[in-house]
């Protein structure tokens, strides 16, 4: 029902932290999840608005081959330029949100959950009811990243050297699972966190 009030959590972590399997946790307790990682890939896909501003500003030099972008070769051009991050950011964050806004509009759940990977560098504000952190100890986020992705330990040090560092991101939590268990106990706390949701939501 457009309209309805519609309870926000917006989760968030660092990389490898948990949130994907969360999410995933989430969808299947019935709650609709929106990504906003996803939704930034879909907004840069050919023939979108925001792909040809990106080659406006940074040219062709972005694109490859098959005029798809080489997100890996447009981050290296904004990695340390905060004027072209910033310009970046000004093409690709009305889009999202609006995406956001457009289809938290159509749901009709109690509440919703929104990843944003990014929230405390982005600056977003999606007007959350509650910030959900998912972390833990930064060893055993790097043995998670290093079994997932074919990165090696000092490219993964840069990468959490580049985000937000944990106690900052611990600071803006509602509610926090610490993700150092194993796949069971996270399950666990995310249907625990289901239900307080579902509580908070029908005050
Ligand atoms: P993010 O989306 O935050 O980058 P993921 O949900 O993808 O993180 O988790 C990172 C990796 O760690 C994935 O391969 C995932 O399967 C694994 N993982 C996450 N939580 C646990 C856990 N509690 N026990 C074991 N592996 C986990």
């Amino acid at each position: 029902m457009v309209g309805a009030w519609l309870m926000l959590v917006v989760l968030t972590g660092g990389i490898g932290s948990g949130k994907s399997t969360v999410s995933r946790y989430f969808e299947e307790l019935g709650v609709p999840v929106i990504d906003t990682d996803l939704i930034a890939r879909e907004q840069v896909a050919p023939g979108m608005p925001a792909l040809q501003e990106i080659i406006n500003q940074f040219g062709k030099q972005v694109l490859d081959a098959d005029g798809r972008l080489n997100r890996a070769r447009l981050r290296r051009i904004v990695f340390d330029a905060q004027e072209k991050r910033h310009q970046l950011e000004q093409i690709l964050h009305p889009r999202i949100r609006a995406e956001v806004a457009r289809r938290l509009q159509r749901l009709d759940t109690p509440y919703a959950v929104v990843v944003v990977p990014l929230l405390l560098e982005s600056g977003h504000n999606y007007s959350a009811d509650r910030i959900l952190v998912v972390d833990l100890p930064e060893a055993l986020q790097i043995k998670r990243i290093r079994q997932r992705d074919a990165l090696s330990e000092i490219q993964i040090r840069q990468i959490l050297a580049a985000q937000t560092d944990r106690a900052s991101r611990r600071a803006i939590a509602d509610d926090l699972i610490e993700n150092s268990g194993d796949l069971a106990a996270l399950k666990a706390a995310t249907e625990q966190l289901h239900e307080k949701y579902l509580r908070l939501s029908a005050r």
